[in-house]
């Protein structure tokens, strides 16, 4: 297939790399020149801009910061929807707020484009291994159109339901990591505090009521596990400005829906006051060093 492949930042970069390795044709784009130099080392095609990486492609693919560069690359003047051509199915994979995934879907649709939202989950190690979790929103034939494409990247294919579903789930799911984050990160640091090994009390919860994902796959604690940003300085995986943008966005979603989320609000604030404290580009476990007691 002719792929055009639009942010080839962390995520985009392995990703689009995993499309070259199935056999597809890729042309990328990013204002960055360093990730396009990287992207044309793994095989793809170079384009000067998002217009022209989109010429002749089947399937567009983008994987940008935000809400606001998914709305500009799209709806702009000169945006995607008055380039592509017009049998292009187009996938969304940036985490966006689930409106703006509804409102960008629409306009496709409007003019005629098949369109889904596929956010993912399973960090930079996923991207690589091609293991990610994609959450699908849109109709379910444009996501049977996009699955042998999304296989190259992923290894989990849902279907959460129409336009904005998919953003809607992630949203779910990243409020909850984020929460479980700090959680974990409070009751090893009540741990450290009563003088337990944190490896130990971490086997303990692991097999316990109090068991969860942070503690068997990504521990807070440096020390506790090989392989996780918490053994290498809290560098790499998913930044700290990341995870509050994901808060804010559950925050900004539970009042349009008029949902309570006392803790993803709590959540929030927290990531914020760390990341206003210079650690926005440290890995999201950083947040364990916030609980150290104060000597
Ligand atoms: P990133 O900042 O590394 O990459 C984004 C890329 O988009 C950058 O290279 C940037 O130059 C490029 N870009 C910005 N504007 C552009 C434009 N107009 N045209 C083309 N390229 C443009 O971010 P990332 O870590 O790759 O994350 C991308 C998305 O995936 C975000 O929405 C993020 O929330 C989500 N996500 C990230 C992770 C993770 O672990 N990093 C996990 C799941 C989901």
């Amino acid at each position: 297939m002719n792929i055009a492949f639009i942010g080839l930042g962390n995520m985009g970069l392995p990703m689009s790399a995993n499309l070259l390795r199935a056999g597809h044709a890729v042309s990328g784009y990013d204002p960055v020149a360093a990730r396009v130099a990287e992207f044309v080392a793994a095989g793809g095609k170079a384009a000067q801009s998002a217009a022209q990486a989109v010429q002749g492609a089947q399937l567009v693919i983008t994987m940008l910061p935000a809400s606001q560069h998914v709305r500009d690359i799209y709806l702009g003047d000169g945006g995607l929807l008055s380039q592509v051509d017009a049998q292009a199915l187009l996938i969304d994979c940036s985490t966006i707020a689930p409106q703006a995934a509804r409102e960008v879907a629409e306009a496709a649709s409007a003019k005629g484009f098949a369109m889904i939202d596929a956010p993912v989950s399973g960090g930079t190690g996923g991207a690589v291994a091609g293991t990610l979790t994609f959450m699908v929103g849109g109709a379910a034939e444009h996501l049977e159109r996009a699955r042998a494409v999304l296989s190259a990247m992923g290894s989990n294919i849902f279907h959460a339901g129409p336009s904005g579903a998919g953003q809607a789930a992630k949203v779910c799911n990243n409020m909850l990591a984020g929460i479980a984050m700090i959680a974990t990160s409070e009751a090893l640091r009540l741990g450290l505090a009563n003088g337990l090994d944190p490896k130990v009390l971490s086997s303990i919860i692991s097999k316990s009521s109090g068991g969860n994902w942070v503690v068997d796959k990504y521990n807070p604690c440096p020390g506790t596990m090989d392989n996780v940003p918490s053994a290498r300085g809290y560098t790499g995986g998913f930044a700290v400005d990341l995870m509050l943008k994901d808060l804010g966005l559950a925050v900004e979603n539970a009042l349009d829906m008029k949902a309570a989320v006392p803790l993803g609000a709590l959540a929030r604030n927290l990531y914020d006051l760390h990341s206003k404290s210079g650690n926005g580009s440290l890995d999201s476990s950083s947040i364990f060093n916030m609980f150290a007691p104060k000597s």
